[in-house]
């Protein structure tokens, strides 16, 4: 398949070359590498097997495509010549001073560009024949400053380029950029813009005309929701989004031995009430808790105690579709729970996949923009940055997690049986677009699978399960957080 991807896909030699220079990272060797190799770069070979990169041998790699070394090295010159697609531009329009600049030195910078890893293209969502550098590069000056280090360390003996000197190759002789990732590669959105408008067949446009119609219904009843909750702020209203941040590194610091080195990861759970503009950041480390969902069902139960505590008694929530967080029995477990312990009514609505950006991303956003250029070391960095993202507008609250907020969920959900609903029908839980909980009728889940239709289906909590005391306990603490019967609240 890889085979035939090569020799039938690729129209002509130089999209071959770009095929094999995208399959190929060069690297800086490791600092103790034999000091006779003439080169400071080694190669890695990589072949794509299920969308995912996959690190091969030379031999592997060579044998795989059925070319020699010199389809290789070809590639590689002609990449450190003139980036992956575009000529290079080098010599025609470039200003004067990259004439100036050694040989040398020019391919330094070169070879010091070509050394960091691409973005796979399938992660990136433009069409365009672009390069992407991972997000952790955060700015060609960034990159510079690594450049000097690299020099300093492995070839002391070449001119370094000057910045600008750096910043006109990185323009002139790369199609490249740094890659920022937008929320939610939408895979089905590339599908169809990919696909040749003769090539498009029935279905494909039957299935893009229903995902587009189903983001926009999801994106529009979000804004209607959050306007409504704006315009009166006093109202019993809630109107929320949540969801995970990517998964903050410690240290984040601007050496490059950090780039080697193992990451303590710091996890950011965001919350935002739409209407009130008030964001909550969930934050912790790995030792303390996961990121899956317990964690968000227990975050939401949290959430849910305090706008009860508030007033609120409807609260219309929204997030991506991911089953290991956010789309589950444990969170659908919590919502029912929540509904009966504190007396609200909740609809939980999941936005479109690849369309799901969110207010909580946007807060993300604003975090990643205010903590760049920054060195942390500690979980607790991260969370003074967080904190001080916002100086003085609808401040971010933070909320540093422990290890007694996480509650069992899914044990409990275990003991619901939401497998079927009450046609006896197996519930299709991954193709879920809104669960409704509602404090008058605790002994049931209302779900549906087309926003747009009115029909909705039941998850009966009574039937399959009469009598329900369950001792909810907490994990880790073996705190008792209540006794769950349907008639009390506690
Ligand atoms: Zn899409």
């Amino acid at each position: 398949m890889i085979h035939t991807e090569f020799w039938k896909k690729q129209p002509n030699r130089s999209r071959k070359w770009d095929f094999i220079s995208r399959h190929v990272e060069v690297t800086p060797k490791a600092r103790n590498a034999d000091k006779k190799s003439r080169r400071s770069f080694s190669r890695r070979y990589f072949l794509t097997v299920n969308k995912g990169k996959v690190r091969v041998c030379k031999e592997m790699f060579t044998s795989t495509l059925d070319i020699n070394d010199e389809w290789i090295s070809t590639s590689i010159k002609k990449r450190t010549e003139g980036g992956a697609i575009s000529p290079c531009k080098m010599g025609k329009n470039t200003p004067r001073h990259t004439f100036e600049i050694p040989a040398e030195t020019k391919s330094s910078v070169v070879d010091h560009i070509n050394a960091f890893p691409r973005v796979d293209p399938h992660y990136v969502r433009e069409s365009s024949q672009k390069e992407h550098l991972p997000q952790e590069l955060e700015s060609v000056a960034h990159m510079y400053r690594l450049y000097l280090e690299h020099m300093a360390e492995k070839n002391p003996q070449v001119k370094v380029a000057s910045e600008r000197q750096y910043r006109d190759i990185f323009n002139t002789c790369f199609n490249i950029e740094i890659h920022r990732p937008k929320k939610d590669l939408c895979d089905e959105c590339v599908r169809y813009d990919n696909t040749p408008p003769n090539l498009r067949t029935d279905e494909l446009e039957a299935a893009h005309a229903e995902h587009v119609f189903n983001y926009k219904y999801a994106q529009k009843m979000k804004k209607d929701d959050t306007e409504e909750a704006r315009k009166q702020t006093n109202t019993t209203l809630c109107v929320m989004c949540f969801d995970y941040e990517k998964l903050l590194n410690c240290p984040k610091a601007d050496a490059s031995i950090f780039y080697y080195t193992r990451k303590l990861g710091v996890c950011n759970f965001t919350l935002v009430d739409c209407g009130r503009r008030k964001p909550v950041c969930y934050v912790y480390d790995q030792t303390v808790a996961r990121r899956g969902a317990n964690e968000v069902a227990s975050f939401l139960y949290h959430a849910h105690e305090e706008r009860a505590k508030d007033g609120i008694v409807e609260i219309r929530s929204y997030s991506d579709n991911c089953p290991g967080q956010n789309k589950n029995r444990t969170v659908a477990t919590e919502l029912l729970f929540a509904a009966s312990k504190f007396g609200v009514t909740i609809v939980h609505t999941y936005l479109e996949k690849g369309h799901t950006y969110n207010a909580a991303d946007g807060i993300h956003g604003e975090i990643e923009k205010r903590s760049r250029g920054f060195q942390i070391y500690t979980p607790e960095e991260w969370i003074q940055r967080t904190e001080q993202t916002r100086r003085t507008k609808n401040p971010i609250k933070v909320i540093r997690v422990t290890q007694d907020m996480i509650f069992d969920f899914t044990a409990l959900s275990s003991k619901l049986n939401l497998a079927r609903n009450s046609e006896n029908q197996p519930v299709p839980w991954t193709k879920l677009r809104q669960i409704k909980v509602d404090e008058r009728n605790p002994g049931e889940i209302k779900y549906k699978i087309s926003l747009a239709d009115d029909k909705e289906m039941t998850i009966p909590i009574n039937k399959v399960s009469p009598s329900y005391y369950f001792q909810f306990e907490n994990k880790l603490s073996s705190r008792i957080l209540f006794v769950w019967h349907k008639s009390s609240r506690s």
